[in-house]
């Protein structure tokens, strides 16, 4: 049996897993069939994450990561975890290859998924004027023309932020209401950057090597036209990855696993979780790894009470005969 699983090869588990292999917790690391890195994958240059002034792209930080969990005992398996056992003391993860893998403690650091439009041009020109995080990539769009799509609270959050760099911002939803808040909405109304394109519905993203345009449809004629942009920012929600603990640990309203305050505890005794699974505000690549630390840091102090306690328990049984 090991000490730790980790599950996901995010930030988060594999920051998780540094800390806990140089505990020489020898972690076992899932990292996924699929999307192995997690989400920066997907991206270009990463020019926000501490140590890189000259920034450094996505995988190759990925990379880097891997490298260094591995360097110090990190065993990574290339599996997907479609099961998940988490009551008692003896924790099971089941992998779509068959296998199964039983631990005291489980690092849970499935990331989370942004929405997708699933619309020709979307995955091919992720990185390359795509984006699905203004925080991470509006530095790339000083004085362009980028839109954003969504009509919620963090599409106008994401506009209004986007205005600091671009020379223009529209908003692209297809009713001609918004569901985000009044104070929201009304910020977003005020700002001379950002134009409203109601009723439309983006079809197709166009461009070559990087974004163009993009084709809206009407929701109301069903007519299309082409819009001229340099970026698009899709801001239709985000689905924190939890479907392997629905009814085991306990979720927050907004989808993420719930924490204990500060700390990675989930509502389960040796189950930890890091990331952007639960973390509805920030959902950033240092922060996801800030939060594999403290899952580490969190599961080598259960490890150390169970130690404790399974040192004192024939002490105890001891003490009992003698007095008797
Ligand atoms: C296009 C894009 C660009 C971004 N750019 C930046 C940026 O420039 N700077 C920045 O700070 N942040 C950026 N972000 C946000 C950043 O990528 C995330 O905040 C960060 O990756 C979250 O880390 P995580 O480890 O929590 O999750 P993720 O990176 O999502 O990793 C989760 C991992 O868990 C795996 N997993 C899920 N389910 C299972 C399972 N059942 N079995 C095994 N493995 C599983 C996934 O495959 C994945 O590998 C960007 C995000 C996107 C989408």
């Amino acid at each position: 049996m090991r000490q730790v699983i980790i599950i996901g090869s995010g930030p988060a588990g594999f920051s998780a897993a540094i800390y806990a292999a140089r505990a020489n917790l020898k972690p076992l690391l899932i990292a996924s069939t699929v999307e192995v890195g997690g989400e920066l994958m997907n991206t270009t240059d990463v020019e926000n994450f501490p140590g890189f002034p000259e920034g450094i792209l996505g995988p190759d930080l990925m990379a880097k990561l891997q490298e260094q969990a591995e360097k110090f005992g990190t065993e990574v398996l290339y599996d997907d975890v479609t099961e998940l056992h988490v009551d008692g003391p003896v924790k099971k993860v089941v992998l779509g290859s068959g296998a199964e893998h039983e631990a005291s403690t489980i690092i849970y650091a499935t990331g989370s998924a942004y929405r997708k439009l699933h619309i020709e041009g979307e995955e091919r020109l992720s990185g390359y004027g795509v984006s699905w995080c203004a925080t991470c990539d509006g530095f790339f769009f000083r004085e362009k023309t980028i839109a954003v799509v969504g009509g919620g609270d963090s599409a106008m959050e994401e506009a209004t932020f986007l205005t600091r760099f671009a020379s223009k911002v529209y908003v692209i939803h297809r009713k001609d209401t918004l569901r985000a808040s009044k104070i929201m909405q009304e910020r977003a109304f005020a700002n001379d950057k950002i134009e409203f394109i109601w009723n439309s519905e983006v079809v197709e993203v166009l461009g070559g090597e990087s974004v163009k345009g993009v084709q809206l449809r009407s929701t109301v004629d069903g007519s299309l036209r082409e819009l001229e942009i340099d970026g698009l920012f899709i801001a239709i929600g985000n689905d924190p990855r939890t479907h392997l603990v629905h009814e085991k640990l306990q979720l927050t309203d907004a989808g993420t696993i719930w924490v204990d305050g500060r700390s990675s505890r989930t509502s389960v005794p040796g189950i930890f979780a890091a990331g952007d699974v639960i973390d509805p505000t920030y959902r950033q690549a240092a922060t996801a790894a800030g939060s594999g630390v403290v899952a580490a840091l969190d599961a080598e102090h259960f490890l150390a009470d169970l130690e404790d306690a399974s040192v004192e328990e024939p002490a105890a049984v001891a003490a009992e005969v003698i007095v008797s």
